[in-house]
């Protein structure tokens, strides 16, 4: 489903990817960690297009894109509809109701007839538990709300693979939960996903797959009891012990 071959990234004089290569299948769920800095929020952004690699060759789907020569802008939509980002920060439109965002990418990115994508919307936002708040603003909503409103944006899309970055560090601990279970049916239903998370519960109980990583490398990856109960490398140990 996803390849990634040499993947690098730098910004300016600072290399933040350093050539990384995965494999991640259909209906995975992958649970990636390290410690702050190490690269992950990039390496979500470089799958979703939101940054352009310098280097490496990115497979989603049917969709493969080499960075090394130029890349065209349709080459990055197509990678972008592939995919589904949900932020740390939501990052809903203000203005819009909860319908309304859910809305706006059918509606602006596939040309989606807005009563088509409005009985979609509706239907997604009852999925996340948000049946009766769709008329309502993110002000009016709750941090987990606003998220699971985001989940639902993302959705839309129907994207191949969904990408989580911190999905919960935002949110107070009591809201934690109900986003968090959104995830797990999500995974049930076999969707493909990549999870920048700190919630080590959640990694092991939904992932098929740790990845740990650092400095711009994968340094250790596993079934979450090996990789979280008992890692071989010694960066990975320091970290877990920091943040158990
Ligand atoms: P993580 O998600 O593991 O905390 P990030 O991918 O956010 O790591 O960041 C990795 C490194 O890249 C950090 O040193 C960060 O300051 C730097 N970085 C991230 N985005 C940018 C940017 N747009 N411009 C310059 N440096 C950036």
């Amino acid at each position: 489903m996803i390849s990634i071959k040499g993947l690098t990234k730098r910004f300016d004089d600072l290399e933040v990817l350093k050539g990384m290569s995965a494999e991640i299948n259909k209906g995975e769920v992958v649970v990636l960690v390290g410690p702050s800095g190490s690269g992950k929020t990039t390496f979500l952004r470089c799958l979703n297009a939101l940054e352009i690699p310098n280097e490496g060759v990115v497979s989603i789907g049917g969709t493969t894109i080499d960075f090394k020569g130029r890349v065209a802008k349709n080459e990055l939509l197509e990678m972008r509809r592939r995919t589904g980002m949900v932020f740390q920060s939501y990052n809903l439109f203000p203005h819009k109701t909860a319908l309304e965002n859910v809305m706006e990418g059918p509606v602006v990115v596939q040309g989606k007839s807005r009563e088509e994508a409005k009985a979609q919307a509706v239907k997604l936002l009852e999925k996340v538990g948000l049946g009766d708040k769709v008329d309502f603003y993110p002000y009016q909503l709750s941090g987990g709300q606003q998220q699971r409103v985001g989940i639902a944006r993302a959705l839309a899309i129907e994207p191949e693979v969904m990408l989580f970055d911190e999905p919960t560090s935002a949110l107070d601990p009591e809201l934690v939960a109900d986003v968090l279970a959104v995830m797990k049916e999500l995974a049930e239903e076999g969707m493909t996903m990549v999870v920048v998370t700190h919630e080590m519960r959640f990694a092991k109980d939904v992932a098929d797959r740790v990845i740990f990583m650092d400095g711009g490398h994968i340094l250790e990856e596993g079934p979450p009891e090996q990789v979280l109960d008992n890692p071989k490398n010694e960066r990975t140990r320091q970290f877990l012990n920091l943040i158990h």
